[in-house]
């Protein structure tokens, strides 16, 4: 198949990690005789610098024509100051809803040689696999703002159809797993968070009436989490609640850099992109995990290529590289050697083998 992949690299350690990205995802490709034209675009901070905003029109017209985008990371202190005009997560909030991509899917995983790489013990963590399903262009992060220098306000809010979508979305894919659903809100306080359980739970019965439903209150969630991992099978929750809890459970796994995720909408286009930031504190040292941004590759040719051989070659690659020891700075113990960012992306494209 051809296909034409955006590749937004972004700051800080976004260039190094989507490299490596990149070079697995064309291996992969190679292996499997598809043509992928890969077109480089300016995004975030480094686009700032460049054309003067975070998502210049060329590079929105850039993603409009491509069937998937590979995303590194975006942000740095150089524009972070708080009368800053433009920032670098302005661009990324307006690439999500200018391509509709609702859904953001954060895979959490244990790999059974990393059990010692988490802070959390290992008969806690062992056969964890969990899948967030995090609302991504609502709630808080949307709303109105407003501040002066005596006040400042954020508006949060969410109409049913947008929890009914997400809630489909999650419903489906717990379906497609064990047929657990936990659904995570604030109704204790939020009305925001009291439309999202009602929805929620209307939607399971009539539709999903096979899964499981949980309702979890955000801060016993963020407890359960890290108390009884192994419990859950999919999550479903609303923008900023998702964005925190999935930090916490990328702790599972034992980085925050081998996490994956896949932001989709209603078509096939994708955005694909590891959860961490830009990382300034380790930028340019050639030492980041680059395993996040190798499994987003193998979730974009899932998703948005419809690949499914593909994508499981390039994940048991990885998983044989973390088998054979493949572990960056982030991973190893303290004093224990650690593989550069390069070599850690080599011992992947080393172990890609075709299905037998
Ligand atoms: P961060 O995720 O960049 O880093 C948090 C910690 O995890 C740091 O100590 C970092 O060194 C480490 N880390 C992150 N990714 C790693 C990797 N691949 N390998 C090894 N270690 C890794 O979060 P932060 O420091 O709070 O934010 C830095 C910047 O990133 C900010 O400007 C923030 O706005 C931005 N940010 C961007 C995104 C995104 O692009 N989607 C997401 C979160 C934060």
């Amino acid at each position: 198949m051809r296909a034409r992949i955006a590749v937004l690299a972004g700051d800080g350690i976004g260039p190094e990690v989507t490299e490596e990205g990149v070079r697995c995802l064309t291996a992969v490709a190679t292996l499997f005789q598809h043509e992928l034209e890969l077109c480089p675009l300016a995004f975030g901070g480094a686009a700032i610098d460049s054309e003067g905003e975070p998502l210049p029109a060329t590079t929105l017209q850039g993603v409009r024509s491509a069937d998937a985008v590979l995303l590194g990371a975006i942000g740095g202190p150089q524009w972070s100051g708080s009368d800053a005009r433009l920032r670098p997560e302005a661009g990324l909030l307006r690439l999500r809803r200018e391509l509709g991509t609702f859904a953001n899917l954060r895979p959490v995983r244990v790999h059974p040689q990393l059990l010692d790489a988490s802070t959390l013990k290992a008969e806690v963590i062992s056969g964890v696999d969990l899948v967030f399903v995090r609302e991504l262009t609502g709630g808080i992060y949307f709303g109105e703002k407003h501040r002066d220098s005596a006040s400042a306000r954020d508006e949060c809010s969410y109409s049913a159809a947008e929890i009914e979508r997400i809630v489909r979305v999650a419903g489906q894919l717990a379906r497609s797993r064990r047929r657990r659903l936990a659904s995570i809100d604030k109704s204790n306080v939020l009305e925001t968070s009291r439309l999202w359980r009602e929805v929620t739970q209307r939607v399971m019965e009539r539709e999903f009436a096979e899964v499981r439903l949980e309702h979890l209150l955000v801060d016993a969630a963020a407890m359960h989490l890290i108390r009884r991992p192994r419990d859950f099978d999919v999550l479903v929750t609303e923008n900023m609640f998702g964005d925190i809890l999935t930090d916490e459970a990328s702790m599972l796994a034992g980085s925050l850099g081998l996490l994956p995720s896949a932001s989709l909408g209603e078509g096939r286009r994708g955005i694909y992109e590891p959860i961490h930031g830009s990382a300034p504190d380790i930028a340019g040292r050639g030492i980041a995990n680059p395993y996040g941004s190798i499994l987003s590759a193998a979730l974009l040719m899932r998703h948005s290529l419809g690949l499914e051989a593909e994508a499981a070659v390039l994940e048991q690659a990885v998983a044989d590289a973390l088998t054979a020891g493949a572990r960056t700075a982030d991973l190893v113990r303290p004093g224990e050697p650690a593989c550069s960012t390069r070599e850690a992306g080599q011992a992947v494209l080393s172990r890609l083998r075709p299905p037998e």
